[in-house]
């Protein structure tokens, strides 16, 4: 049959159109990553044809008997590599792992108690117009107005104040680790199931860089496709008394047949995250991210005194504080993409601009340490934000777009792959 090109040249041309993109400009959206080939394989491959609805020895359809083995390999691997009691694969996404985690967990009407979405919580942690704002009463915690972080001892007073029936910690934008000790104790003593949402940090616990949530908390859920360089979808994770009730609300209480070519997918990146070599990926990860805030900060380059949100990070991702800037946040990250660097802009808490325009950059390191990236190429990104953001509107374009396309072309990406991807 006719191969993709053939078939739809117009397609075609926009999907290379995207690999090319991905290879000659440099990445630096906090939440995104590049799979590797393997993944793509799984990804691409005929189990996106297979109906499973239901779980390995239990479902609604027959012919089940190898997408069953796939799908028990992906769940032993999330459980070993996290330590989990339970693992749930099937989540489409990061945001129907959390919908199926709040339908386990508390019944509509009820509160829940969360980061609040202007100081860096997600969506599905409570915001009004999400299904979690719509179907619960929420409540927020934030970050400090002194030092930006989240204050366990404020914490602790709204949930005595709130007496919520779930407790979520986990972030989309926050550049330190979190007390998950300290969330088990406060839940304990208001009564509240500890729910953690790890998407953007689980591939710095699989590396053992960032502490892990599994023991603390009652249920976990992730992404894969952040730092932990996976198909774009969820997972849960749990202690074993909530897998019953976790399962049904994933289905059929959220969705209908599970894609079997993802979860495939999720199993090949699972076996990845177990390996040395990603490590030590996400150890240039978290070092990239550090010599990003430091030369932002720092006074050896021209970026002398740009702001970054608690003057640094423990983690993959930098909040740059625009707030006294005459750059806003949408004019950063339009300079940043004419230089051809990948960010997006972000509110930073208290902040005073809309939140169509903002205050402040979330530039995260994934990609660029599974593109290659070390400490070297790392100051030379960081100097070249550092440079534009500084120069503002006077920014050389030309100078640090040829300093970017250098960088692209010492540290090439998919170099084995031709077409869009194709393996
Ligand atoms: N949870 C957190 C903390 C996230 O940052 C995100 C994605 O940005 C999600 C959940 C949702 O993931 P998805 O986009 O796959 O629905």
């Amino acid at each position: 049959s006719q191969s993709l090109a053939e078939l739809d040249p117009d397609l075609a041309a926009a999907m290379n159109g995207e690999l090319s993109r991905q290879r000659d400009t440099l990445e630096m959206i906090a939440s995104e990553n590049f799979v590797p080939r393997a993944v793509l394989q799984a990804q691409g491959s005929v189990l996106t044809n297979k109906y499973a609805e239901g779980y390995p020895g239990r479902r609604y359809y027959g012919g089940c008997e190898y997408v069953d083995v796939v799908e028990d390999i992906a769940r032993d691997r999330a459980k070993e590599l996290f330590g989990a009691e339970f693992a749930n694969v099937q989540p489409h996404s990061g945001a129907q792992a959390n919908a199926a985690v709040l339908m386990s967990l508390m019944e509509p009407g009820e509160r829940m108690l969360g980061l609040d979405l202007a100081h860096g919580g997600h969506l599905t942690h409570g915001m009004r117009l999400n299904f979690s704002g719509k179907l619960y009463e929420n409540h927020f915690y934030g970050v400090s107005k002194e030092d930006f972080r989240i204050d366990m001892d404020e914490v602790r007073k709204i949930a005595r104040d709130t007496q919520p029936k779930v407790i979520v910690a986990g972030w989309s934008a926050y550049p330190r680790t979190l007390d998950f000790a300290a969330f088990r104790e406060i839940a304990d003593e208001v009564g509240a199931k500890l729910w953690v949402d790890m998407a953007h940090f689980a591939g710095l616990v699989a590396a053992g860089l960032h502490p892990n949530p599994v023991p603390f908390a009652d249920v976990v859920s992730t992404t894969v496709h952040k730092t932990l360089g996976g198909p774009r979808s969820g997972l849960i994770l749990a202690k074993q008394e909530f897998a019953k009730k976790l399962n049904s609300s994933v289905f059929p209480g959220q969705q209908g047949g599970p894609l079997m070519h993802v979860i495939a997918a999720k199993a090949a990146a699972l076996k990845i995250a177990a390996g040395e070599e990603f490590a030590e990926r996400q150890r240039r990860t978290v070092s990239g991210a550090q010599i990003l805030a430091e030369r932002l900060t720092g006074a050896d380059v021209a970026g002398a005194g740009i702001t970054v949100l608690t003057g640094g990070t423990d983690v993959h991702l930098v909040l740059v504080d625009l707030r006294d800037s005459a750059l806003d946040g949408q004019q950063g990250e339009d300079l940043l993409h004419e230089v051809g660097i990948t960010v997006n802009r972000n509110a930073v808490p208290f902040d005073p601009r809309p939140p169509m325009v903002t205050s402040g950059l979330r530039i995260g390191t994934p990609a660029l340490a599974t593109r290659g990236f070390g400490d070297a190429e790392f100051t030379e990104v960081a100097d070249i934000i550092a440079t534009a953001l500084a120069a503002g509107k006077d920014a050389d374009i030309t100078a640090l777009r040829a300093r970017v396309s250098r960088l692209a072309l010492d540290v090439p990406l998919y170099s084995g792959l031709e077409d869009w991807g194709m393996m």
